[in-house]
């Protein structure tokens, strides 16, 4: 199924990589986000990108400009109500998620599909807030979206077949390889990672070895890109601690239990990257 239009809902980091896929792929799309500052620096990012594959010869001009002109920015969520597939993207918080979704299904047409882009909330509680839970489905886009080929696409317990099938064949329409999952706490990708993440702080906490040798077994040994240290301090260390908190808590199993040097590096503020330091650091270009 394709759709013509889609609404975008969040502009932020996902939200931008999302419109500009569509966009780039040749469906209208109106990017709603109810901050009007983070509105332009989603516009901003999406036509930076947009450059960027245009320098690096991946698009051409033309392609650039139509990709743009298709982005209609707005802030009011009403606008959102014309579209055939919205694909929420607002922050990772559940009560916030709840009440976009409870307007979208009041806003939205009878057949419109509505997804959301969740790293970890439920989609069968998110669906169960509305009124069409046949038509609530997960999208999981990946960081950087115009850069990252899978889409998780996730199935909640009461979402149709139909819904699961038009997702997947719109998401390989957006040149994405999408994989059906259920809907059980951090899917298929948290679910894997966020346990491998933990158990490698485990590791430096016990001192088995060093940040850097234990980044170093895993990408040379394993063939792993990036560590698993130097990964967790890329997603933001305290994102890799909620993740593990929803596993340890939905699951209700000790082995997803946080490790406790990631809890003392969160509180510390090293959490990654994004602070110039976590489990490596990245001020004194180390
Ligand atoms: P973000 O904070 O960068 O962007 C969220 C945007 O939503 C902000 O611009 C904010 O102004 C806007 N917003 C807040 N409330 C709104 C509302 N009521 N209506 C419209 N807009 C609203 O967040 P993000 O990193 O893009 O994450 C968005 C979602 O994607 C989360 O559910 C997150 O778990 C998921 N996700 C994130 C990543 C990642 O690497 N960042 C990866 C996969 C999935």
């Amino acid at each position: 199924m394709n759709f013509e239009r889609v609404a975008v809902v969040g502009a932020g980091t996902m939200g931008n990589g999302i419109a500009h896929v569509c966009a780039l792929a040749g469906i209208e799309v109106t990017l709603v986000d109810s901050d009007p500052a983070a509105l332009d620096r989603g516009v901003a990012t999406v036509d930076r990108n947009l450059q960027r594959q245009l320098s690096k010869g991946r698009i051409s001009d033309a392609e650039r400009i139509r990709a743009l002109d298709r982005i209609v920015p707005a802030t009011e969520l009403r606008l959102a109500g014309g579209a055939g597939l919205v694909v929420e993207a607002v922050p990772e918080v559940a009560a916030l998620k709840f009440d976009v979704f409870e307007q979208l299904d009041r806003l939205a047409p009878g057949d419109a599909i509505l997804a959301s882009n969740t790293s970890s909330i439920s989609i069968t509680a998110i669906a169960a807030r509305t009124s069409r839970p046949g038509q609530v489905i997960g999208m999981h886009f990946m960081n950087p979206v115009p850069v990252m080929k899978l889409v998780e696409v996730i199935r909640g317990l009461r979402t149709d077949d139909a819904t699961v099938e038009a997702v997947m064949e719109f998401s390989a329409a957006l040149g994405k390889t999408p994989v059906e999952v259920r809907d059980f706490p951090g899917f298929v990708s948290n679910r894997v990672l966020a346990p491998m993440i933990n158990e490698a702080v485990f590791a430096l906490m016990e001192g088995v070895a060093e940040a850097e040798a234990i980044d170093t077994v895993m990408k040379l040994g394993m063939n792993h890109p990036m560590g698993p240290l130097a990964l967790a301090d890329l997603i933001g260390l305290d994102t890799c601690l909620n993740i593990l908190e929803v596993l340890h808590g939905e699951l209700g199993d000790d082995r997803y239990r946080p490790c406790p040097l990631l809890r003392q590096y969160v509180a510390a503020g090293w959490l990654g990257r994004k602070a110039g330091r976590g489990f490596h650091d990245y001020e004194s270009g180390r």
